[in-house]
């Protein structure tokens, strides 16, 4: 099965036998990762580890804290406000799709939302130009996201915000690339798509950012508590950070996030060299330059067609290939764990469907 989902998403089969491996008996102990108590010796080891996996891969300042909650990148759009923005203040957030769409609305929940810059007009078919932004002085936060998974439109750079803190929903593309963590106050992604399994979301937060939590919120949605005792407040989700855990392994085994972003460039070059050859048989949906080498959407002539060519790749062993039901049309996710390999045989047969029906 060729696996081009976009989340939860293809993980390296490495992974996934270590992972059957473990489930029998994990490092000699006897019991599985799903047995033993979140204040083991034996989990303490890989949660640490596995923050400290990703303060490496990252070049995480040691200014920053790595922490791990429950809730999926959804509760974070709601997390962030709900800490940041109190009322002597206003959040600034890009509108660029689907995804951060979602994050507005719920930060309009809890204090004033002004949009600095917005592609609603053009379909988030480009993104919002982040130069033109006028970032209101008294915001507490400017709130980006870095890849919308479902028009597959992708920022290669962030700007420099400067004392405003940056805020990054980096979801769908974390770890594919090498970036600058010091240009951020908080970075939270959903670990389904580039870091392992759903159940966990990693939040990557400036210490400054923690002393400015203010009023009364809930323990579990405080980022202070969580930060003090080291994500282990609670019980953590012990499996997905143990999967996070072979995954960021595997990453740093094959180059890092350079070598993440060499690769994941070869494979979109590929995609999006087969859809702008094909004549206009296949159609990119995101311009040019605002295209993700995370998610490449692309649409054919008609519906019709959009339909037989799902049928015939399901027929033919790929899978997840639909559009987001915000976007329709077709989508080829591929994210760090999908090969060159896999994309070369998907790309063929693109070729030979457009050969037949062309
Ligand atoms: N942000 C982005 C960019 C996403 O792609 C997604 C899900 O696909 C989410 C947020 C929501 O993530 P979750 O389902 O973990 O809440």
């Amino acid at each position: 099965t060729y696996n081009f989902n976009a989340g939860p998403a293809a993980l390296p089969l490495e992974v996934i036998r270590q992972v059957q491996n473990d489930l029998i008996d994990i490092n000699g102990i006897g019991l599985s990762i799903l047995e033993i108590s979140h204040r083991s010796e034996e989990y303490e080891l890989i949660h640490y580890e596995t923050q400290q996996l990703i303060r490496d891969l990252l070049d995480i300042p040691s200014d920053y804290e790595v922490l791990f909650f429950q809730g999926g990148a959804s509760t974070q759009f709601a997390m962030v406000p709900m800490n940041f923005l109190t009322r002597e203040y206003m959040a600034s957030y890009v509108y660029s799709g689907t995804w951060s769409g979602k994050a507005i609305k719920e930060a309009e929940k809890i204090g004033e939302v002004a949009i600095v810059a917005s592609s609603e007009n053009e379909q988030f078919k480009r993104l919002p130009d982040l130069d033109e932004m006028n970032i209101h002085p008294g915001s507490a936060y400017v709130h980006v996201t870095s890849n919308e998974t479902a028009a597959g439109v992708q920022y290669q750079n962030l700007p420099n915000t400067g004392n405003i803190p940056l805020i990054c929903d980096m979801s769908s593309d974390i770890l594919s690339r090498p970036f600058d963590v010091s240009k951020f106050g908080l970075i939270y992604a959903g670990a389904q798509k580039n870091l392992g399994p759903a159940g966990v979301t990693v939040v990557i937060v400036h210490r400054v950012l923690l002393d400015r939590i203010q009023g009364n919120i809930p323990d579990m949605m405080n980022y202070r508590i969580h930060a003090k005792s080291n994500s282990l407040y609670n019980t953590p989700p012990v499996f997905s950070v143990y999967v996070v855990n072979l995954v960021l392994k595997w990453i740093a085994n094959n180059g890092g996030t350079r070598g993440m972003a060499e690769r994941n460039r070869l494979k979109a070059d590929l995609v999006y060299e087969t859809i702008d050859r094909s004549g206009g048989f296949y159609k990119g949906l995101a311009h040019r330059d605002s295209r993700s080498i995370m998610n490449v959407t692309f649409s054919l002539l008609n519906e019709e067609l959009e339909r037989c060519l799902l049928h015939e790749l399901r027929l033919n062993g790929f899978i997840g290939l639909e559009g987001h039901r915000d976007v329709g049309h077709l989508r080829a996710s591929i994210y760090n764990s999908v090969t060159y390999n896999q994309c070369k045989v998907l790309t063929d047969f693109l070729t030979e469907f457009q050969r037949r029906y062309g």
